[in-house]
């Protein structure tokens, strides 16, 4: 569902101001959203804090009651005095007044953008994302993949598509499609090695591209496999992908988990605050091909403890198995070649928790 400001600006069209007066009409107050985030932010008088407290608390409690809404937050702000000729800022639009255009219009059809990350590379960050996102797909969303893996693009590899995106207009490019999922990689417009050496100002405006040009359309859900590590950019995608929430994905090393750490810690600080939906735990344990026996190489389980320490869900483990990296190496990921065996039951089952987070 998405949210509308004219939503948020009816919901609080009784609430007032310490001064009696509507809190719709205090000309300092502002609203932004992204996705199912709200947030609000009032510009008052440093020294008049502590009675606009309570104003602050039912305004985030009645947006959070809005359908559709994941995140209210309504944060007090203390503003210079603006000098006298400056225009004071803008009330607040009536609920009849328009809605205005979000920032990447060709994400505006798309119910929710999730983000799985990784503190560092090689954790299977990339194989998760992918059978993440072909497992929501099995459960009937509508489901699109944007590989923003700008350095080590492997979409293409999991998704077996060669192909190029075709120009629909202008500079609007149509996603490929494999497995009934829509998916947009860099390594379909740039050779990998090129990207390799690409500068920061260079990803950042590759990823601004990826975000402004392709033509999703209506979506349930749009998986986006970030680059891994909590350099520039990840910090770019945080901020400018309108995110609903993150996941990350860690192996059970010690070493690792710090890393993902750093990953919850990035996403908690990109600014409007991205909820964590939870953390998986990938190569947790490995089943022996020989005698079936469960293996537990990396001291399993680190991950749900880790999760629990963050105060962040743990979505659950995958196995290392051999069958996951021979399936995905061949281009028909595991849940669509063997969709019974157990390996893809584990990222079902992931996949209908992050589908409970929803709700
Ligand atoms: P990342 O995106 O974190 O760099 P990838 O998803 O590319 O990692 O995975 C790195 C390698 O590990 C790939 O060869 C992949 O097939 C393999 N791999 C990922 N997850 C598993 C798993 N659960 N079991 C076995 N191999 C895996």
């Amino acid at each position: 569902m998405v949210v509308s400001r004219v939503d948020i600006v009816e919901a609080l069209s009784t609430l007032r101001a310490p001064d009696g007066t509507l809190l719709v009409e205090h000309s300092a107050t502002e609203i932004q959203i992204t996705a199912d985030h709200v947030v609000v932010s009032i510009a008052i008088e440093a020294a008049d804090a502590q009675s606009w407290e309570p104003v602050r608390l039912a305004a985030e409690q009645t947006i959070a009651e809005v359908p559709g809404v994941a995140k209210a937050l309504v944060a007090l702000t203390s503003q210079r005095k603006s000098a006298p000729n400056v225009p004071a800022k803008r009330a607040l639009p009536k609920p009849t007044d328009g809605v205005p255009p979000p920032r990447f219009p060709n994400l505006a059809k798309i119910k929710r953008i999730i983000a799985v990350a990784s503190g560092k590379g090689g954790v299977g960050k990339s194989t998760t994302a992918c059978n993440l996102a072909l497992s929501l797909r099995a459960q009937g969303l509508s489901v699109g993949v944007l590989d923003a893996d700008i350095y080590g693009p492997s979409m293409p590899k999991l998704f077996n598509l060669k192909g190029r995106p075709t120009v629909i207009a202008g500079r609007t490019l149509s996603p490929l499609e494999a497995y009934g999922c829509k998916v947009m990689s860099i390594g379909f417009v740039v050779d990998a090695d090129k990207a390799l050496v690409w500068r920061g100002p260079m990803v950042a405006s590759a990823i601004t591209q990826m975000l402004r040009d392709i033509a999703w359309g209506p979506l349930d859900v749009l998986i986006v496999d970030m680059p891994p590590g909590t350099g520039d950019a990840q910090m770019t995608l945080a901020q400018q992908a309108p995110l609903a929430g993150a996941i990350i994905v860690s192996t059970p090393q010690d070493l690792a988990l710090i890393d993902a750490r750093r990953g919850v810690e990035m996403f908690r600080a990109a600014g409007v605050g991205v909820p964590i939906l939870g953390l998986i735990e990938n190569m947790s344990y490995f089943i022996c091909d020989e005698c079936g026996k469960r293996h537990e190489i990396f001291a399993h389980g680190g991950a749900r403890a880790e999760a629990a320490k963050l105060g962040v869900p743990f979505l659950g483990e995958i196995p290392l198995d051999s069958l996951i990296r021979e399936r995905s190496d061949s281009g028909m990921p595991i849940v669509i070649a063997d969709p019974d065996s157990p390996q893809a039951h584990a990222y079902r089952d992931i996949a209908v928790k992050v589908m409970a987070g929803f709700q």
